[in-house]
Formats: C-alpha cells, sequence, structure tokens
C-alpha cells in the first residue's frame, strides 16, 4: 500500500522542467525568481523548476521573459503554446512584486486557478503560500 505514493513521487520529479531565462532580468530580479521557484514548489508539492539563465528565449523550450504581458494591464502571464511553457514577468515590477507575481505564475504552470482568499493564487495578500492556496493542491485542482 505504500508503493503508490513513491510511485506518483518519482513521476513527480522525473516531470521537473528547465526554463531557460531572460538575461534582461537583474540579478537581484534572478535572485526573487529563483525564491519564488523554490517556495511554489514547497507550496504546492510539486518538483521545482530548473532555471537556466542563458538567454535563449527565442527558440525551442520552455522560458522566463522580462516583457510586458500580453494580457492588458497584467503584471504576470502564464502560458502553454505548442509543449513550450512561457512565463512573462513585467519590466516594471518591484522585486517583491517580481517575486510574488513569478511564484503566482508558477502556480498556473502546475495547473492551479483563482481563490478568492488571501496567498500567491488568492485576490489578496498574495505575497507568501496560504492555506488557501495548500487546499488547490489538497484538492487536486
Ligand atoms: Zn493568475
Amino acid at each position: 500500500m505504500k508503493l503508490l505514493p513513491l510511485a506518483l513521487l518519482l513521476t513527480g520529479c522525473a516531470n521537473s522542467e528547465v526554463f531557460h531565462g531572460d538575461l534582461a532580468f537583474t540579478q537581484e530580479e534572478r535572485a526573487a525568481i529563483e525564491t519564488g521557484a523554490t517556495v511554489a514548489s514547497e507550496c504546492w508539492g510539486e518538483p521545482r523548476i530548473e532555471i537556466v539563465w542563458d538567454g535563449q528565449i527565442n527558440g525551442e523550450g520552455n522560458r522566463i521573459v522580462k516583457a510586458v504581458p500580453t494580457i492588458p494591464f497584467a503584471n504576470g502571464q502564464y502560458w502553454n503554446y505548442k509543449h513550450r511553457d512561457i512565463i512573462w514577468i513585467h519590466p516594471r515590477l518591484f522585486i517583491s512584486g517580481v517575486y510574488m507575481v513569478f511564484a503566482h505564475e508558477v502556480g498556473h504552470y502546475y495547473g492551479h486557478g483563482h481563490h478568492a482568499g488571501p496567498g500567491f493564487l488568492g485576490d489578496r495578500d498574495m505575497y507568501e503560500c496560504s492555506a488557501e492556496d495548500r487546499a488547490l493542491y489538497n484538492q487536486g485542482q
């Protein structure tokens, strides 16, 4: 009976993916994004994404870009396009915003939607993983 969770865990680890990072991000912004990746992974119990800061954001593969999202007025955006995962971070965010928005978008990458409470995917107090965020994981959404 204990083999099933282990099998799921191993499957999850195998899905850890690499994202190419935009060199337009400052060192401070990259650190905020790396922290956001770690915290989002811990929040939702998913494999932490790997980020390679090589600026390869125009070819194949997943990417994190410092650019204005295509959705009007959005601070960030997640989009899966032709099996590529793309996360936009608006260029005019403060460091705390880069961290918060990145964790939010990684939540979408993990397959979660928004909720009305506090937390990364909530409508308010979006700077930390909340019970409401964790409930998304528990519900398997
Ligand atoms: Zn969102």
